[in-house]
């Protein structure tokens, strides 16, 4: 425990066999705040904070954390829909051209409302068929059979008749394949989804998190999955990185973090992932609620919730120190090879962190 980094750096597992696709370095967002609403002019969100991650194909790499944690703007950003305060993407390690039409054929984004993400006076025709038509990818009769091969790539069959429909006609789950079949119309690179399950039913977000992993092995697309259910993180991705108010606080292989999750903030969330042998349901009540990111604490941003704070957690941010392999902690606990502090993390983990189940309803972590 000894390496530390300024920001915690993502990287999804093996990093050797595929090129990045996609990657951001230190990127920060702070949003300006209008006068009102109790704050004066000039006040800043300070939204994401430094956070450099990778993108590889053939991998998902999800982002987890509370709503405010900064998870969506940084999606938003890589989609290039915001433009970052500071830091830089790079697409397939090269500065990434700014936004139009090139970039977002390469970066697409799937956002988190089915019902809304599809204009229901559309049918399916010209949903799938307009993407295919603006970037030139098939056109005329040619048009009707890539439109049913979308379909297909997402489980809608027989694609003859979904064709014909209005989204209406669709289940949540369907709308949802079809805002990804739009999405790879496209044939993009890299996927960005945005809480793509967390408005389905419960019975039918396993369909679609088998599809993203089925994309991901059979298309090799590199994946960014964000979510606020760490049981669904676990299930679907290679890696996981866990934000808190703006910072990423943990990162490393998706197993290995749930199974050993050395940041306070992850045991946390773990501890309130739904647990089928559990029989008290799970809960975050009681551990506080996230700070405003107007006036973010000083220091670690979870010091006012965390119960091994110590006076220096509320002076100094701590950087990343590596607590397991391609595994990092940005928690001052892991800054010596204190035995009272380690002992403390491992045992709370043990009693607090069992595997989360990756079909369970969602934790009372709230969306966003
Ligand atoms: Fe808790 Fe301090 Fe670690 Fe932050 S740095 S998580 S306050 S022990």
């Amino acid at each position: 425990m000894t390496d530390t980094t300024d920001s915690v750096d993502v990287q999804s597992p093996a990093p050797d066999a595929e090129p990045a696709a996609l990657e951001a370095r230190s990127l920060t967002k702070h949003f300006p705040v209008r006068r009102g609403w109790g704050l004066r002019g000039g006040a800043v969100v300070h939204a994401v904070e430094d956070v450099s991650l990778v993108l590889r194909r053939g991998t998902v790499t999800a982002v987890v954390g509370e709503s405010g944690s900064g998870k969506s703007t940084l999606a938003r950003m890589l989609a290039q829909l915001i433009k970052p305060t500071a830091g830089e993407v790079f697409l397939d390690g090269a500065p990434a051209p700014a936004g139009g039409r090139s970039y977002a054929k390469l970066v697409q984004l799937v956002l988190q409302d089915p019902f809304a993400s599809l204009n229901p006076i559309h049918g399916m025709r010209y949903i799938l068929g307009r993407p295919l038509k603006i970037h030139g990818t098939a056109e005329g009769r040619a048009s009707d059979e890539a439109i049913q091969d979308l379909l297909r790539r997402v489980a809608l069959t027989p694609a003859e008749q979904f064709i014909e429909k209005l989204p209406h006609e669709l289940s949540g789950g369907q709308r949802q394949r079809v805002a990804i079949a739009r999405a790879l119309a496209v044939q993009p690179r890299v996927l960005l989804a945005d809480e793509p399950v967390s408005m389905l039913d419960v019975s039918i977000r396993l369909g679609v998190l088998n599809l993203l992993a089925d994309l991901r092995d059979r298309e090799r697309l590199a994946i960014l999955y964000v979510t606020h259910d760490i049981a669904s993180a676990r299930y679907l991705a290679d890696s996981i990185a866990v934000m808190y108010a703006g910072r990423v606080v943990e990162a490393g292989p998706a197993v290995q973090l749930t199974d050993h999750p050395q940041h306070p903030y992850t045991q946390l969330l773990l501890s309130a992932a739904p647990d089928p042998d559990r029989a008290e349901a799970p809960s975050l009540a009681g551990a506080g609620s996230p700070p405003s990111l107007v006036n973010p604490p000083s220091g670690c941003r979870f010091h006012p919730r965390c119960p091994f704070a110590m006076a220096k957690c509320a002076e100094q941010n701590p950087p990343a120190f590596e607590v397991g392999p391609g595994q990092t902690s940005a928690c001052w606990l892991h800054e010596t090879s204190s035995t009272v502090s380690a002992t403390a993390v491992e045992e709370r983990t043990t009693s607090s962190a069992s595997s989360p189940s990756p079909t369970s309803s969602e934790p009372e972590t709230p969306a966003g």
